[in-house]
C-alpha cells in the first residue's frame, strides 16, 4: 500500500507541491507538521484562527520554491523557539543540526531592540549576516512574509502601510536580488494596496479598458498555437500570464500612465524540451503571425546580464491587437521563476557554479563586509539604498566578466569596482569599443574597457558623478591623504 494514504488531508497537500521529496524527507515534515501542531495548541491569530496555519503556510510556500525537507520542516518549526519555548538542543534532538539551525537563524533574524530607522537598519544587518551564513534563512523568512502579508487586513489599519512598504523596499527586493521572480512578484502584489492605494486603484481602473480584450484575443492564440504544436509532436507546456499589477504600475509610470505602451501585459508562454524546439517553435509561430519588426529578442544566443534566457518576440493576433511569446526550456524557466531556490535543494551549495548562485553569495559576501564600516543608521539607510537595495546594471568587462552597479553607475564606478587599484589610475574608458567621457552613465550589457596610467590619479570631479559609496571613500580618502602629506 502506498504510504502517503496514511497523512492527514493537509499534510497530503502539501507532498502534492513537493513531489521531489523523498520517503525519508516526508517523514522529517510530517514530524515536524506534528510537532509544530503540538506546539502551537490553543495560540491563535488576529483574525482568530489558528496559529499552526501561519506556520503550515510558510512551509508550504516553501514546497512551493521547492526547497529541501530540512527548510520546509524549520518553515513549519520556525516560530516554536519565539511562541512556544521550544529549545535548540531539543528541536536538534527531534530533527537535525540544520533544522535547528534554521529555526534558531530565523528567530534571531525577527528579534528586534530598536524603533524607526534603527530598527529597520538592525533588521537589514541582521537579514545579511543571515544571509552570509546559509541563504535557506532567508528565504524562510520571505516565505513566512509572504504568508503574513497575503493576510495583512487581519492587522491594524495604522501598521498596515509600514509593513506593505517594507515588504517592497527590503523583502521584495532581497527575492529579486536571490533571482526568485515568482515570489518577489507575489510580495510586491500583495502589498501594493496597501502601500500605494490611490496608484493601485488606478492601474485596476486603466486594466479594465484593456485586459478583456486581450485576453480574448490571447485565448484564441492559445488554443491555435496548442494544436500546432501537437501536430508538430512538440512537447510542452503552454501558459499565459498577466504582468504582475505592481510591475505594471512602476511600467506605467514610465509610460505616461499610457497602456498602449506596454507590450508585454500579457505574455504568452511556451515552454519546451529543449533549445533546439525553443527556435522550432519562433518559426511556427512566425510563419503563422506577423512578428513585430525590432521585438524579436534571443536571450538564448546572448543571455541578459542577469543570466535570464528565452526567445521573446511579439506578434500581431490578426485582430488588432499583439502579444508578447516567450519560448524557453524548462531549466531556462525554472531559473527564471526560482532562481537561486532551485539550486538550493541538495546542499551542494558551495560546489554549485550557477551563475545566479555565484553572485547571491558575492553579494551577501560583500553586503556584510560593507556593513562593518558604517555605523551611523542614517547613512547606513542612504547608503544601502544607492547600492544595493535600488535598481541595478550589469556592466561586461571585454573578457565578459558581469560587474554588477547601481543605476547610473560611470565608468569611475566600474574601474573602481574592478579593483580600487584600477579605479585611482583611470585616465580614459571605452564603452562598446567607443571612447567616452568618464561622466556618462552606464547602460545595462554595456562592454566597458578602462584605460590606466601608472600616473594617473583621481580627480575632485569624479565626485559629482561617481555613484558607489566604494568609488566615493576611495576618492575621498585619496583627497585627505594628500592634504596630511
Ligand atoms: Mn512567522
Amino acid at each position: 500500500m502506498c504510504m502517503t494514504e496514511f497523512y492527514e488531508p493537509e499534510i497530503r497537500d502539501l507532498f502534492t507541491k513537493a513531489t521531489y521529496l523523498s520517503d525519508d524527507d516526508k517523514i522529517l515534515v510530517e514530524r515536524a507538521f506534528h510537532f509544530a501542531k503540538k506546539a502551537h495548541i490553543g495560540q491563535t491569530r488576529n483574525n482568530g484562527e489558528p496559529y499552526f496555519n501561519h506556520v503550515f503556510a510558510t512551509a508550504s510556500n516553501l514546497a512551493e520554491l521547492r526547497m529541501d525537507a530540512d527548510t520546509i520542516s524549520a518553515g513549519m518549526l520556525h516560530d516554536t523557539i519565539e511562541d512556544c519555548e521550544v529549545t535548540y538542543d531539543q528541536l536538534q534532538k527531534e530533527f537535525n543540526d540544520d533544522v535547528a539551525f534554521l529555526v534558531e537563524s530565523v528567530t534571531k533574524l525577527s528579534k528586534l531592540k530598536y524603533q524607526g530607522v534603527e530598527r529597520h537598519v538592525e533588521s537589514l544587518r541582521k537579514f545579511f549576516v543571515a544571509a552570509a551564513q546559509d541563504l535557506r534563512v532567508v528565504i524562510i523568512k520571505l516565505a513566512d512574509r509572504l504568508h503574513n502579508i497575503s493576510t495583512l487586513e487581519h492587522v491594524r489599519l495604522e501598521k498596515r502601510e509600514r509593513i506593505a512598504l517594507e515588504t517592497i523596499e527590503l523583502h521584495a527586493r532581497l527575492a529579486d536580488r536571490l533571482g526568485i521572480g515568482r515570489l518577489k512578484g507575489e510580495l510586491e502584489d500583495f502589498a501594493f494596496p496597501h502601500a500605494f492605494p490611490a496608484g493601485y486603484a488606478e492601474v485596476k481602473k486603466i486594466l479594465k479598458t484593456r485586459k478583456q480584450d486581450d485576453e480574448a484575443h490571447v485565448e484564441k492564440m492559445f488554443r491555435s498555437l496548442k494544436r500546432k504544436l501537437a501536430d508538430e509532436k512538440i512537447v510542452n507546456t503552454i501558459e499565459y500570464r498577466t504582468k504582475h499589477l505592481y510591475s505594471l504600475y512602476l511600467k506605467l509610470k514610465r509610460y505616461d500612465m499610457d497602456i498602449n505602451k506596454i507590450y508585454d501585459l500579457i505574455a504568452l508562454r511556451v515552454i519546451v524540451k529543449n533549445v533546439d524546439d525553443c527556435y522550432k517553435v519562433l518559426g511556427l509561430m512566425h510563419r503563422v503571425w506577423r512578428p513585430i519588426p525590432g521585438r524579436i529578442k534571443d536571450y538564448i544566443a546572448v543571455p541578459k546580464p542577469n543570466g535570464y534566457q528565452s526567445l521573446h518576440t511579439t506578434i500581431f493576433t490578426g485582430d488588432g491587437s499583439t502579444v508578447e511569446v516567450q519560448i524557453r526550456t524548462q531549466e531556462m524557466h525554472d531559473e527564471a521563476e526560482l532562481g537561486v531556490a532551485s539550486h538550493l535543494n541538495y546542499k551542494e551549495i558551495g560546489k554549485n557554479k550557477s551563475p545566479i548562485i555565484k553572485r547571491s553569495l558575492a553579494w551577501t559576501q560583500q553586503l556584510l563586509e560593507w556593513q562593518k564600516n558604517v555605523s551611523e543608521p542614517s547613512e547606513f539607510m542612504e547608503r544601502l539604498k544607492k547600492d544595493f537595495m535600488e535598481q541595478r546594471v550589469f556592466i561586461m568587462t571585454p573578457k565578459g566578466e558581469v560587474v554588477d552597479l547601481p543605476l547610473g553607475a560611470s565608468p569611475i564606478d566600474f574601474a573602481y569596482a574592478i579593483h580600487s587599484d584600477i579605479g585611482s589610475h583611470t585616465t580614459g574608458a571605452k564603452v562598446n569599443g567607443k571612447l567616452v567621457s568618464l561622466s556618462i552613465e552606464l547602460k545595462n550589457g554595456d562592454i566597458v574597457e578602462i584605460e590606466t596610467k601608472i600616473k594617473g590619479s583621481p580627480s575632485r570631479k569624479w565626485l559629482e558623478y561617481v555613484k558607489t559609496a566604494d568609488a566615493r571613500r576611495h576618492i575621498q580618502h585619496y583627497f585627505e591623504d594628500k592634504k596630511n602629506v
